[in-house]
């Protein structure tokens, strides 16, 4: 890692992650008119470094920003984010692209104001990171995705943020989302899965974000997705979360009802592991080499 204070690409060129580069009358600072990516990447056998599923990422984000009207060139964000990455001399690497809505009016009319694009990368991300995640059933419903679609908008996270800090002050880990009718939704930053005699379903839902660590769990496990009731994952043998910064973490606890032992989530979270430090030559086409 190199040892000067890292930097951030903003609009074409590098600048100090801590420097102030935007005004306080963004929109998006507002307003929350902005949609981010979470992206890593990982030290490779060979010594170098690849993104994971680089091009899902950033195709997920165009749609974000279609929806907001923020123009979003992909073959520029790749470029930016290898450029940072390889600025930053960083291997293992959190990279988080962010396109919003600057200044120019108050007003709500995205029009009116700029557009801007920075990537930042960060050298760990922790979420869910450590043994035993206690989960806990969240007073809040998810965003229906008829109000705001399952993208990753900043403003929509004001969602996860109220059911995290909700869990945090009851002393639990993580918050999970279920609806008006019962079904398992997801997890404030992750998807859902269970483990039943053997057998691996992913949690569907239409208010839950597609996410690409959970089509890649369903690649490599053939789990099959349809709707859960929580009283099914009560159920379960094994309950697990996944997402890029969780990668695959076990469930020791919701509601108090414990889990034991997971061996099918160990064996998920160790190939998962492999996959994304290119060791699996069978899946190489997920990675792109910084
Ligand atoms: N759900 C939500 C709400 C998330 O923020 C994330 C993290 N992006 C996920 C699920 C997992 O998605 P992914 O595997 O694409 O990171």
């Amino acid at each position: 890692v190199r040892n000067a204070p890292p930097q951030l690409w903003f609009d074409g060129r590098f600048v100090d992650a801590d420097a102030p580069c935007a005004p306080l009358t963004s929109h998006a600072m507002h307003y929350g008119s902005g949609v981010f990516e979470g992206i890593r990447a990982y030290a490779t056998a060979d010594g170098g470094s690849a993104v994971f599923r680089l091009p899902e990422h950033l195709a997920r984000m165009r749609r974000g920003c279609e929806l907001l009207g923020i123009a979003f060139d992909e073959a520029r964000c790749t470029q930016a984010t290898l450029a940072v990455l390889r600025r930053n001399d960083l291997r293992d690497a959190y990279i988080r692209p962010l396109a919003w809505c600057g200044a120019g009016s108050i007003g709500l009319d995205v029009a009116a104001v700029s557009q801007h694009l920075m990537v930042a990368t960060f050298a760990t991300a922790v979420h869910l990171a450590g043994a035993g995640v206690r989960l806990t059933t969240s007073p809040w419903r998810r965003n229906p995705a008829t109000s705001l679609p399952p993208l990753k908008l900043c403003g929509a996270y004001v969602n996860s943020i109220l059911a995290k800090h909700e869990a945090r002050q009851r002393g639990f880990d993580e918050a999970l989302f279920v609806d008006g009718q019962g079904r398992v939704v997801e997890c404030t930053g992750a998807n859902v899965f269970l483990v039943r005699d053997g057998a691996i379903t992913a949690v569907e839902h239409a208010d839950a974000l597609p996410g690409i660590t959970r089509d890649t769990v369903m690649a490599l496990s053939g789990a099959r997705a349809r709707p859960v009731s929580l009283e099914e994952l009560l159920d379960a043998d094994e309950v697990f979360v996944c997402g890029t910064a969780a990668e695959v973490t076990a469930i020791t606890e919701l509601d108090g009802r414990v889990f034991g032992e997971g061996p099918v989530t160990r064996e998920l979270a160790q190939s998962y592991r492999r996959v994304v430090r290119g060791q699996d030559p069978a899946r190489a086409h997920w990675l792109t080499q910084v």
